[in-house]
């Protein structure tokens, strides 16, 4: 293997995140507008270009790698990515592939998935309620979502259901969904809105301190925290009651950044060395340049250099700090 990616603060990358289009067919308020202006798709990586990049990754050490968006799996042929870092996992160069969905498209791709090697996925579920997830989502499309979450359940994945907490939209549900999904022996994550990107409600109405929705929980049930860590921002408590796990990301109520261990590429090739700043190191010009094998290079010795030592998300009396001007779904969640 060549050099491996540490930073300057002494962090190890093993982990990356692609997004791999901005598209989606959903529209979720607290992560896109209603009206999206999508990227020309000439300035998308290829599919090639994508597989290129991540090689360069996992020979610089990094054992995971997500595949996210916008939604992963609208992105045409997709499948063809999966299947190629797929075989990077069966030949042991890579630990895991894995993704982050919304879950509509799953009973079209869910057996194929498992074929190509994807052991886990986490499926994003704010509500089980079909009307506020219509509103929320801006679609129709609770059924196909559930549908979709049984039908990886039958192809043998194992899946994890990422909520975000929205104040006044699936509070009081949180309780429910807890049971709903451990019953089915799904873990569950609970993620706190994240300032990123201009939307049409405002920052401040939608966050929920999950220091809250703690206590609100604790009315129901025993938590028991635990050592468990993936390396992310995540938490784990384990739910006494129902034996399942429930992890907490709390990005402007805590700060977690002394052990991040990843790098996020976007679909245009950029890398943010961290969600929640500005700075990128361009891939997408050294993969197109003369000399692509060292340009890369070169690239990720600069990410390793410029990358910060944490976030400035923050909730103040005067509202949410660190305001990111690009979308989730541009970076990938
Ligand atoms: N479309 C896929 C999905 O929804 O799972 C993958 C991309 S989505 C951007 C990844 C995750 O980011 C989802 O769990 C979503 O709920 C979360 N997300 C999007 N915008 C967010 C925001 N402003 N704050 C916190 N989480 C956000
Ligand atoms: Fe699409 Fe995921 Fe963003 Fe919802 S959270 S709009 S599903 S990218």
């Amino acid at each position: 293997m060549s050099q491996a990616l540490i930073d300057s603060f002494g962090r190890e990358i093993t982990y990356l995140r692609m997004s791999v289009t901005d598209r989606c067919d959903l529209r979720c308020t607290y992560c896109m507008a209603e009206q999206m202006t999508f990227l020309p798709r000439k300035e998308l990586l290829t599919l090639e270009e994508l597989e290129h990049v991540a090689e360069a990754f996992i020979a610089r050490g990094v054992r995971k790698i997500r595949l996210t968006g916008g939604e992963p799996l609208v992105r045409r042929n997709v499948m063809s990515l999966v299947r190629a870092l797929g075989d990077h996992v069966k030949a042991g160069a890579l630990d895991e592939i894995t993704l982050t969905t919304n879950g509509t498209l799953l009973s079209k791709y869910a057996q194929e998935l498992v074929d190509c090697g994807v052991k886990r996925i986490n499926v994003s579920l704010d509500t089980l309620k079909p009307d506020i997830f219509a509103q929320l989502s801006r679609r129709n499309m609770l059924p196909q979502v559930l549908r979709g979450i049984e039908a990886a359940r039958q192809a043998g994945l194992k899946v994890k259901i990422n909520t975000v907490a929205l104040k006044g939209v699936n509070e009081t549900e949180i309780p429910d969904m807890v049971r709903w999904c451990h019953d089915q022996g799904m873990d569950m994550t609970l993620i706190e809105v994240m300032p990123m990107g201009e939307i049409e409600a405002d920052r401040y109405d939608q966050y929920l301190p999950l220091s809250a929705v703690r206590d609100a929980l604790e009315a129901s049930y025993t938590l028991q925290d635990t050592a468990i860590r993936t390396g992310g921002p995540s938490r784990y408590a384990r739910v006494q009651e129902t034996g399942g796990l429930l992890g907490f990301i709390t990005p402007l109520t805590n700060n977690f950044c002394a052990g991040c261990n990843r790098l996020r590429v976007t679909c245009t090739g950029q890398i943010y060395m961290c969600l929640g700043q500005s700075d990128r190191v361009d891939l997408r010009e050294a993969l197109r340049g003369e000399k692509p094998e060292e340009a890369l290079q070169a690239a990720l010795d600069q990410a390793m250099i410029r990358k910060p030592e944490k976030h400035d998300f923050g909730i103040a009396a005067s509202g949410v700090t660190g305001v990111m001007p690009r979308h989730m779904s541009v970076t990938g969640g």
